[in-house]
């Protein structure tokens, strides 16, 4: 009776696991062209490993069973060794990325300005140096009008509104 009704049912469960195993495959062929450089190497691994056992079972006639097994095992081993992101969220984390070291670099190089280090060769300086001892960069200029010493990007004295330019820089040498 069991035996009969299994024999009856196997059409549609082997139907049913052949369905499943192709929306497996496909799933993955769909989801690894998004993770992988090489579109090719998951899908054809999925199909081989997928739909192999089940035509070697047709072959041998040892029923369906294992492709449900190989298909499942597959999918498994897909989620295990899938990468973690897809190409294009890679791409957007890389720039994130060189956003942020970009970032931190211009605040370094603020820091080390208004710090007590050369902002070329990073060579500890006194706030009232006018070149870097080491790499003569120009760190500070004097004001022609108050001889306060300023930044040397800086447009305007803060200290007495007197409008500078580059060359205030290159007069006081
Ligand atoms: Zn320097
Ligand atoms: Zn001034």
């Amino acid at each position: 009776m069991s035996n009969e009704f299994f024999v009856k049912n196997a059409i549609y469960f082997e139907f049913s696991v052949f369905i499943l195993a192709l929306v497996i495959t496909f799933w993955i062929i769909i989801d690894s062209s998004r993770r992988y450089r090489n579109k090719w190497i998951m899908p054809i691994a999925a199909i081989t490993i997928s739909f192999g056992p089940f035509i070697i079972s047709k072959i041998l006639t040892t029923g369906s069973m294992y492709l449900m097994l190989s298909s499942l095992a597959v999918w498994v081993l897909y989620m295990v060794i899938r990468p973690e992101y897809t190409l294009e969220e890679e791409r957007l984390l890389e720039t994130e990325g060189r956003i942020r070291d970009l970032t931190k670099r211009y605040y370094e190089y603020e820091l080390s300005k208004s710090g007590n280090v050369c902002p070329v060769c990073g060579l500890p300086i006194d706030k009232d140096y006018k070149i870097c001892p080491n790499c003569f960069t120009h760190l500070r200029k004097v004001c022609p009008n108050c001889k306060h010493l300023v930044d040397v990007d800086w447009t305007a004295c803060p200290y007495c509104e007197t409008r500078l330019d580059k060359k205030d820089a290159i007069d006081e040498e």
